[in-house]
């Protein structure tokens, strides 16, 4: 084969995807516009390689190749008929029938059709090869709702994942053996990315040679949501795939979705004449442990977001909750928040711990009120935005001197802002490493000056914040004042950390 050849089959059957990738999720940047009556459309434009014909071509003994460039589809032959693994997205079965033909079998000799997992990118195309050949569907207990109701678990409602439904005619076991003529093919069950998420196995002969084949359904998170579960029980569901499948060692390893084991190489390789170039008994172990990695991350990920969303927002301001008796605190973070979100770590000052402070400063009868202020927020603003919610907090009848605001750093000095504003002598106020000399310096220049009663904190070691005294002797009305100098060594770093010594003063004060 000339090299120009080779790079057309190149172009021809390259199926790049990522370990993620492995089906529904819309594109980043793409909206997915469904219609009504073929949603799959929109994953094709998506994904044009999902619908983009390839060449069929034998990979090993009696398997051959009849997908499209990026969704796998296999066909095992027999003398007493042929078994077909997945149908690719809805458009793809007239596709995968013209493929067959090509390498001379008949869809009409298909007997049985085999899934992997009911996803409309796998299962999509398997209504309409039904119809064409008459085989009988086999598959897995957990995906029949899926596959029958023409929906993604979890997702029942969401047109876009939908797909043409398709009787299930018989249900395997795992570790059931399908027979067709010669070919024994078995189900191996590997839930999670579907509940009846099914890896299928089968020993083929090629010359003196014997080989483990494996059709992997896949273990990706994907689409998927881990909390709250996709379907109860996926996380699980997902830990014993890893345990049952790590230790697999098939001599070749074959993916609905082609690019996962590198199958255009392969291919490649094959055609300068490698028998033995879908032969690779290490790749599954490597991927799976890809995988199991990605899973942990997105576990690990999903954990954060859910306490984002049910924990951080705990501590937004509700005004239709307005207790009188109760101490309401203002905690305004840092910048590092602002810039890099939360959770974060910060590169000189570690993680930064708002959660746990938040959660420290909450004792008693004390009401925390935080949120996390967008990127680049304007202190003034901000400064207004709080003293709005205090003075709800007093036109409802909280006594000021129940309110207290507590501010790090550029939140110091939205609290100091505040103070000014408010001109209220109930009011309390904690500074925490806040007086940077040009802060200092913009508030004597600007008549900025405090009132209530102050405490400032802030570690000997702070080469930012130095002492708030210069505004204190500028501000005649203020109340109570103290500044406390730790010395922990953490400099800037100090406000980054839900630590006992600078929480218990700022949540007794004006007692220390
Ligand atoms: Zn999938």
């Amino acid at each position: 084969m000339s090299l120009q050849a080779k790079l057309s089959r190149i172009l021809l059957i390259t199926g790049i995807v990522s370990l993620a990738a492995c089906s529904p999720v819309a594109p980043a940047g793409k909206t997915l516009s469904i219609t009504e009556n073929s949603p799959w459309e929109q994953w094709a434009k998506s994904y044009p390689t999902w619908v983009e014909s390839v060449e069929p071509y034998n990979i090993v003994s009696n398997i051959y190749y009849v997908g499209s460039k990026g969704l796998g589809s296999y066909l095992l032959t027999s003398a007493d008929g042929h078994i077909l693994i997945d149908g690719g997205l809805p458009q793809n079965s007239e596709m995968i029938i013209a493929s067959i033909s090509a390498l001379g079998f008949d869809i009409g000799d298909v007997k049985i059709l085999l899934n992997s997992h009911a996803h409309m990118d796998h299962s999509g195309g398997l209504a309409n090869l039904k119809t064409s050949s008459g085989a009988q569907l086999i598959a897995s207990e957990g995906d029949r709702s899926a596959l029958e109701g023409g929906f993604y678990l979890g997702f029942e409602d969401q047109k876009q994942y939908a797909a043409p439904p398709v009787k299930v005619d018989r249900i395997v076991a795992d570790k059931e053996q399908v027979t067709l003529g010669s070919t024994i093919i078995t189900a191996q069950h590997t839930p999670g990315h579907t509940k009846g998420c099914t890896s299928w196995t089968t020993s083929v002969s090629s010359g003196a040679e014997e080989y483990q084949v494996l059709f992997f359904c896949s273990a990706s998170v994907a689409g998927n949501k881990l909390i709250p579960e996709q379907y109860q029980g996926i996380i699980q569901d997902y830990r014993d795939t890893f345990d049952t499948t790590r230790t697999w060692t098939p001599d070749i390893s074959l993916s609905n979705h082609p690019g996962l084991f590198g199958q255009n190489k392969k291919y490649l390789r094959k055609l300068d004449g490698d028998p033995n170039a879908f032969v690779d008994r290490n790749e599954f172990h490597t991927t799976i442990l890809k995988l199991e990695q990605r899973f942990s991350e997105r576990l690990h990920q999903a954990r954060i977001d859910a306490n984002l969303t049910t924990g951080i927002s705990q501590f937004s301001f509700d005004n239709e909750n307005i207790q009188t008796e109760k101490n309401y605190l203002f905690f305004l973070h840092n910048i590092s928040l602002e810039n890099d979100g939360f959770p974060s770590t910060h590169d000189r000052f570690g993680e930064n711990q708002y959660w746990d402070i938040l959660n420290k400063l909450q004792t008693g009868n004390t009401v925390v009120v935080s949120e996390l202020r967008p990127t680049g927020a304007d202190v003034e603003e901000y400064a207004q935005h709080v003293l709005d919610q205090v003075n709800q907090l007093i036109n409802y009848g909280v006594p000021a001197n129940q309110i207290k605001i507590v501010g790090a750093s550029k939140g110091a000095y939205i609290a100091t802002l505040v103070s000014h504003r408010a001109k209220n002598s109930d009011l309390k106020f904690v500074l925490a490493a806040g007086c940077s000399t040009g802060v200092v310096d913009y508030m004597l220049d600007n008549n900025i000056h405090l009132y209530g009663d102050v405490l400032t904190i802030r570690d000997k070691s702070d080469e930012l914040a130095g002492s708030c005294e210069n505004i204190f002797q500028s501000s005649n009305f203020l109340g109570q004042n103290d500044e406390l100098i730790l010395e922990l060594d953490l400099g800037h770093g100090l406000i980054f950390k839900s630590l006992n010594e600078w929480i218990t003063p700022a949540i007794r004060w004006p007692e220390l």
